[in-house]
């Protein structure tokens, strides 16, 4: 087989830079996928209910750049869904991230604007120095904030406490000291009218693009002849884990369908305490889909199954940089994305830097 460009991955990285490859240089590429269906982590699907479901978690798009909206505006239509999240605190639901209005829920106060601030200030706890995750949130919030939205949350996200992790973990409390209530401030967002497996299908359609699902790229890759390799995979995979194998918090999706139009008052709650999930989110109320019965996720972090979020610790991020110096010196292979790159990117800064590195590979 020959092709002048190979992807590895049929995520958005992959499908942004096909998409490009085929329409704009209007060059022949193959796209190797080892899981059987295309769209990587954003990929979404009916289930036996016929509800639409994110199968690798819920995503919701939202972007400054306007470049990127323009470009994935060719693909889909949005419906206007705005992210809203509100999280579990003593019993109560109070909005995050913790604005105004969270504080005089979760208070029971009628504070104004110039009052939060000054409410904030008298809740800090003094510290000489900052070295870990912990400090950084009693600096910036105080203990009650710590423990009711800080604290147990991490221990359930990454498995440890804040005092183990680097104060660049949580480096700055996000406090909006006005009303507004949604999750993202972002000027453009939404999810895919017809959802992102559509949205995806439709970046694929020219006929340049050739995708060979079911396949891991190193059981075929010696038997295609091709220029450059445009590699989303891991990184620490495509050297044969040759420093080890690096590290991912991962997380167990448990999807339960009930019989009721409505299941909680928002599409995204989190639990920052309770119970073992970190989070429910009902896809009905970020998709749209009118049905009588609705999905919730419940998602129980861990580790050891699919790779979702690097572990920020610097150990691990060590690893990475021994990788990234040998994959400076590969001549004819692009690392891209989140796995490439060992990085947490949302969608938008995959897209935007995907259209970047195309940009680069049409001067070259
Ligand atoms: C739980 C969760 C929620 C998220 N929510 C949001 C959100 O609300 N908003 C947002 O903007 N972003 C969100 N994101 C981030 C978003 O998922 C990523 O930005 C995006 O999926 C990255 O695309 P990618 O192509 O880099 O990686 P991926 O989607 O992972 O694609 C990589 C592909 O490579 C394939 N592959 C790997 N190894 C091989 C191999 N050896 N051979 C062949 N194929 C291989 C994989 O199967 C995969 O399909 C979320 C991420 C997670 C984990």
């Amino acid at each position: 087989m020959n092709f002048k460009y190979v992807i590895v991955g049929a995520g958005l990285a992959g499908i942004t830079m096909a998409e490009r490859i085929a329409n704009v240089m209007d060059e022949k590429v193959l796209i190797i996928e080892k899981r059987n269906h295309i769209a990587g982590n954003i990929y979404d699907s009916y289930n036996n209910d016929g509800i639409m479901i994110h199968n690798y978690g819920p995503h919701t798009f939202h972007t400054n750049f306007k470049h990127v909206f323009d470009y994935i505006c060719q693909f889909t239509e949005w419906n206007d869904y705005q992210h809203r999240v509100l999280s579990y605190v003593d019993g109560n639901f109070v909005p995050l991230p913790i604005s105004l209005e969270t504080i005089n829920q979760l208070y029971n106060l009628k504070l104004s604007q110039a009052e939060m601030e000054d409410f904030i200030e008298s809740k800090k706890v003094v510290k000489e120095n900052i070295e870990n995750s912990e400090d950084v949130v009693l600096s910036q919030a105080g203990q009650d904030i710590y423990d009711k939205f800080f604290k147990y949350f991490t221990i359930k996200q990454w498995g440890v406490s804040p005092k183990e992790l680097d104060k660049t973990v949580i480096s700055r409390i996000p406090f909006r000291t006005n009303r507004d209530t949604r999750y993202f401030t972002d000027k453009y967002q939404g999810n895919p009218k017809h959802g992102y497996t559509k949205m995806c299908e439709n970046m694929l359609r020219s006929k340049k693009i050739k995708i060979l699902l079911n396949t891991d790229y190193k059981e075929i890759i010696s038997d295609i002849k091709y220029d450059v390799l445009i590699y989303t995979g891991p990184i620490d995979y495509y050297f044969d884990y040759e420093f080890g194998e690096l590290l991912y918090r991962s997380i167990d999706f448990k999807f339960e369908t009930y019989d009721m139009n409505s299941y909680q008052p928002t599409a995204s709650t989190r639990y920052p305490k309770d119970y073992d999930y970190t989070r429910i989110t009902e896809f009905k109320k970020m998709t749209g889909q009118k049905h009588q019965k609705t999905t919730i996720l419940k998602e129980y972090p861990c580790f050891g199954k699919e790779p979702y979020y690097p572990y920020p610790t610097s150990e691990w991020k060590n690893m990475y940089e021994k990788y990234k110096a040998k994959a400076d010196l590969e001549k004819n292979t692009i690392f891209l994305g989140r796995l490439a790159e060992y990085k947490y990117y949302d969608m938008d800064d995959v897209i935007a830097k995907a259209l970047e590195c195309f940009e680069k590979l049409k001067e070259d």
